[in-house]
């Protein structure tokens, strides 16, 4: 450790989880438990614990814990054993790097969420480093709170980093353009380009092909296909699992706890294709059949089945994901995640860099946010979204940094109530951090929102309007 710098959050997320690692799950049971029901914890950690450990997700809850701490664990000892460690952001899959047996991925705005739910004072040490540093305060959290460690503390740093946000947004290429500079290592770029027919995608393909040769020198070893079709087929298996936790969550009531929206895309983002991203799955998909048969709902009633459009809220778990369910407010989704997963075709090198392409192309941000048109693409994912789970209204979570997602989301909502009669409400606040809005707003808007709208909507006081084309298109001049 460098003497006067403070220590930067990796370094202080791995300590807390590679604790966890060493503890046996019954232990990691019995303790976690024992900590959520104390109150001896810091408000800030307390929160995270409490919602995890809550009886009906804590067997699903410790392994995905596990598999972060193996993830993170991987990449803080890769240096030690001649590996590289490839920082990226989340709308890359991480199934490419994992691929790699002298390279392990990590997740920038996995990190961040990390640091915010499990350390005291949360992340917002990192966003003053890097607004110390002179960075305007229009950047997001989402990835800034991570990255301002690596610029403004000791911390760990990857040997390079892959950006995949170009096309899809600006706050996040710069902020991981400026890393790279700055702490001098290489940068390779996954561009999305501004065409979304299949010249685009063509093009896309291109640039995957690219990117992999670059990393291929970058770590110094072929990517077979073996190795490939090592790690697609166990994507595949993770591709068949989130699909049936999808389909789980069209029963009424919701049969998926809400807290697993954040866990699905967390697992996503960092551990597919691996074994301990099929275990977690598959201990949701357990978690949430066992809940279907006996009926189970933590509410006496499901009151509203709730669509968030893109980011949800991470920095009070308790008070968001499990107050939401215990009134009765079913979280579905969020635009996190629409990653729209698929099975890739296994047969040859070529079928499976192309289905890489295509899961890289359908990744949140960069298929809406980096589409031609963002309010036609994002209307479409949510309006597929809200009718395919049965959904009674959306939720937009205002995150501050999000100019794009805050240019078009009144057409998002004019779209939403006049093409299905769904109503959506606008909120203000930092997905990230709580110094923006405080929770207790937030609960207080959504109640009011759900009370005075969704539930007036479906007890038919609200109809939708008549249906008509999409406005999102710019009028062509004659
Ligand atoms: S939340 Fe918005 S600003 Fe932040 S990385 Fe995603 S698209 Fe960019």
């Amino acid at each position: 450790m460098k003497i006067g710098l403070p220590v930067g959050l990796f370094d202080r997320v791995v300590n807390q989880l590679s604790l966890v690692d060493h503890l046996p799950d019954p232990v990691l049971r019995w303790g976690g438990s024992v900590l959520a029901t104390l109150n001896i914890l810091p408000r800030d950690q307390a929160s995270a614990i409490k919602a995890l450990w809550a009886p009906r997700v804590r067997e699903a809850s410790i392994v995905f814990v596990k598999m972060l701490a193996k993830w993170l664990i991987a990449a803080r000892n890769a240096p030690r054993e001649g590996k590289k460690v490839i920082l990226m952001p989340f709308n890359f899959p991480p199934e490419l790097i994992h691929a790699f047996d002298n390279a392990v991925p990590i997740t920038s705005e996995i990190l961040s969420t990390l640091g915010v739910a499990a350390l005291r004072g949360q992340g917002e040490r990192y966003w003053d480093m890097v607004m110390g540093l002179g960075f305007p305060d229009h950047l997001c959290s989402a990835n800034a709170i991570e990255l301002g460690s690596m610029l403004g503390s000791d911390d760990f740093r990857p040997q390079a980093l892959i950006s995949s946000a170009p096309g899809g947004c600006d706050v996040n290429s710069k902020i991981h353009e400026f890393v790279s500079n700055y702490l001098e290592i290489p940068q390779f770029f996954l561009q999305k380009p501004p065409d979304d027919s299949e010249r685009g995608l063509q093009q896309y393909n291109i640039y995957m092909r690219t990117l992999i040769s670059q990393l291929e020198k970058f770590i110094g070893e072929e990517l077979t296909e073996e190795k490939l079709r090592r790690v697609i087929e166990k994507a595949n298996r993770c591709v068949e699992l989130s699909l049936e936790l999808w389909d789980l969550h069209k029963a009424v009531p919701c049969p998926v706890p809400n807290i697993f929206s954040l866990l699905l895309y967390a697992t996503r983002f960092a551990m597919w294709g691996t074994d301990e991203g099929i275990k977690c799955l598959e201990t949701m998909v357990a978690l949430s059949k066992k809940r279907l048969a006996e009926k189970a709902y933590p509410a006496e009633k499901e009151v509203a089945r709730c669509i968030w459009c893109y980011t949800s809220y991470y920095f009070d778990f308790l008070n968001f994901f499990n107050w939401m369910e215990e009134r009765g407010y079913s979280h579905l989704a969020d635009g996190l995640d629409f990653f729209f997963p698929q099975t890739i075709d296994t047969s040859s090198m070529e079928s499976m860099i192309e289905g890489l392409a295509l899961s890289a192309w359908n990744m949140p941000m960069t298929r809406p946010m980096g589409a031609e048109s963002m309010s036609r693409s994002w209307t479409e994912f949510v309006i597929y979204a809200a009718k395919d789970l049965g959904a009674d209204c959306v939720i937009y979570c205002g995150h501050h940094s999000c100019k794009q997602t805050w240019s078009v989301v009144s057409i998002l909502r004019n779209e939403l109530m006049e093409r299905e009669g769904l109503p959506l409400l606008i909120l203000q606040g930092d997905s990230w951090m709580k110094r923006m809005t405080p929770m207790s707003v937030i609960q207080q808007e959504i109640d009011e929102f759900i009370k005075n709208v969704v539930a007036r909507k479906s007890r038919g006081r609200r109809k939708p309007r008549k249906r008509r084309p999409i406005r999102s298109e710019p009028v062509k001049a004659d």
